[in-house]
């Protein structure tokens, strides 16, 4: 080990160049063409440390950066990552790369370019000083992350599914923290068709869309339970046209999140199974869990005490 951590002391001063490097060529995530123009320097950097380089197209966003290093054992791991970043182009201008008080500083270098120098050093560091690689590693650098991973999506499922252990070096939080599991997120909507009819003429005549949706808010919100980690939250209402018109349509808009894929199913279902209460009036549920939780599984419990270990 203290040969690999003199190895990366020594190698500091080229890293923080490659990181003013990543910095300087800015990569706001809908700047299809800097993003594209800082996936080839990547595709470069980490060409020149014997990775297999591919660039995977996307249309919108810029190239997903797919690299390849051979290991001798089998159980490949995945080292992910994203190139893009939420500053908008410019920002280095007013904040240029520099580095004071022992931080560096600038555009993205949380969040997270540094990340990216630590996959390269790693990967470089353990080739250098030990002759190769203890087991393949595919690095996996996406380019839509901050705005929703629409296009990269299927591609980490892909590459995640063919890997032992699979490390995101997303910035960790205060203290050095690290995420072994993660809430997922559900959403929803839902809406009450009732029936329109005139407040003063014919009052009786209409079904009250907002007086059902809000007796369905009422059964949405009991669905929270704190023991199992599980939220709904009724985050927007509409509903109406005027005052004097019974409301023909309402709609809720419904946050969820869970701790568990069994959870997320639960939910689901009871959602999905809502009934209406008022006579005549009907219920449309739209949505569906969009990312699913992060379980803290055993094997991720043994993964970071690995991690912890080799850290320390
Ligand atoms: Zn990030």
């Amino acid at each position: 080990m203290n040969d690999l951590l003199s190895h990366l002391k020594q190698h500091l001063p080229q890293g923080l160049w490659f990181l003013e490097q990543m910095v300087s060529m800015e990569s706001p995530s809908f700047d299809k063409p800097l993003v594209d123009k800082f996936v080839s320097f990547l595709g470069r950097q980490f060409n020149d440390i014997g990775g297999a380089v591919e660039f995977i197209p996307s249309e919108k966003f810029g190239n997903h950066l797919l690299v390849r290093f051979q290991g001798n054992a089998r159980g490949r791991i995945l080292l992910l990552g994203h190139t893009d970043t939420v500053w908008p182009t410019g920002e280095i201008e007013k904040r240029p790369f520099k580095i004071a008080g022992g931080r560096a500083l600038g555009p993205g270098v949380f969040d997270m370019k540094a990340g990216i120098l630590l996959m390269w050093m790693a990967v470089d560091a353990l080739k250098k000083v030990r002759g190769s690689l203890s087991r393949p590693v595919t690095v996996l650098l996406t380019s839509d992350e901050e705005v929703g991973s629409n296009s990269s999506r299927a591609l980490i499922e892909a590459e995640a599914s063919q890997c032992t252990a699979v490390l995101v070096l997303e910035p960790s939080l205060p203290n050095g923290v690290l995420k072994t599991a993660r809430k997922g997120i559900g959403r929803f909507t839902l809406k009450a068709i009732g029936k329109a009819a005139h407040a003063g003429i014919d009052p009786l005549k209409g079904i009250n869309a907002i007086e059902e949706i809000s007796r369905q808010i009422i059964k949405l919100q009991k669905m929270t339970d704190v023991a199992r980690g599980t939220t709904v939250t009724v985050g927007i209402v509409q509903g109406g046209t005027r005052s004097n018109v019974v409301p023909a349509e309402a709609a809720a808009e419904i946050d969820l999140r869970i701790t568990s894929i069994e959870e997320a199913d639960r939910i689901t279902k009871a959602i999905k199974a809502l009934t209406p209460e008022l006579a005549g009036a009907r219920l449309e549920v739209r949505g569906s869990i969009n990312r699913p939780p992060m379980e803290r599984t055993s094997e991720t419990a043994r993964l970071f005490e690995t991690a912890r270990k080799v850290a320390a």
